[in-house]
């Protein structure tokens, strides 16, 4: 069973230990790094970002693009996997078996810190349903409700001295994964495909249509169900322009690119040894 605010607001009223699970686009909605002092004064122990898991999927996205002969869909987002295979069942073999970066990095933080629950802050409530096939996801909410979270307890964004960043498996090139065409870049599928066999699609309406005429030369679809990608994701900002929130992502990932990040708190790969990856 996976909760929502309510079940959220009971556990920070409980005292329990959380650790706050971060999709790349957060940064549409709050500043860097002071949401990690934010979510610290909500009651938050523990606070990570999804980009270390976006990279170990990328590492199986990778393989599998280089050995696979056929047309692959990517899964990474629950609104297309969910819609395709209701509308257009018959392509139900060829989305890719891997999980998505939010279960991979529930694993690796399930496996790090076993007594805490796992809150998922999304930018959309697909996420709540896929949270539903793992037991690595304890509660899922909103940007937009942790927003509402922090104006009822007056948490404003606010100057922190001294540096500050997540806890854990910090990884800089995956921030961009929000933006529409973010896996096939990082996942580099330009090394493990030749030119034209990728097609990158944002928008459901437009996923479907192509699925009606498949491309023959096309093997993987790396599609979104929201326009732009993740950045349109519904509970973002909605007082922002698509292009704007994309100058937010890019600001954030030039921002991280300068910061120094411990080794200890990098996103290496043995962090991750023993997850399972794919189903
Ligand atoms: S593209 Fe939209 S539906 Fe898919 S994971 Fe991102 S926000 Fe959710």
């Amino acid at each position: 069973m996976v909760g929502g605010l309510k079940e959220l607001k009971k556990e920070l009223f409980n005292k329990t230990k959380l650790v706050a699970m971060l999709a790349p686009s957060f940064i549409v909605n709050f500043d860097y790094p002071e949401i990690i002092t934010q979510l610290k004064d909500l009651g938050f122990d523990k606070t990570v970002e999804l980009t270390f898991g976006a990279k170990i999927v990328n590492i199986e996205y990778h393989k599998l693009l280089q050995k696979n002969k056929g047309f692959l869909i990517s899964s990474v987002c629950p609104g297309s996997v969910y819609t395709i295979i209701e509308k257009k069942p018959r392509y139900l073999a060829n989305m890719i078996r891997v999980y998505s970066p939010m279960i991979v990095t529930a694993k690796i933080c399930r496996k790090l810190y076993p007594k805490h629950k796992i809150v998922f802050i999304s930018p959309c409530y697909f996420k709540s349903r896929e949270a539903t096939t793992t037991d690595d996801v304890d509660i899922v909410i909103g940007c937009n409700d942790l927003q509402r979270l922090f104006d009822v307890k007056h948490i404003k964004s606010r100057k922190v001295k001294g540096k500050i960043s997540f806890d854990k498996f910090y990884n800089d090139y995956t921030k961009i994964y929000p933006l529409a065409g973010g896996l096939s870049k990082t996942a580099h599928v330009k090394g493990a495909l030749n030119p034209g066999e990728t097609k990158v699609i944002d928008g459901i309406v437009d996923i479907l249509k192509f699925l009606d005429k498949p491309d023959k030369k096309v093997k993987f679809l790396d599609c979104n169900y929201c326009v732009g990608g993740c950045i349109g994701g519904p509970c973002l900002r909605r007082d922002l322009t698509l292009e704007e929130k994309k100058q937010r992502v890019l600001a954030y990932v030039k921002q991280a690119l300068k910061t120094k990040i411990p080794k200890k708190d990098k996103g290496i790969l043995e962090k991750a040894k023993g997850i399972k990856v794919k189903y």
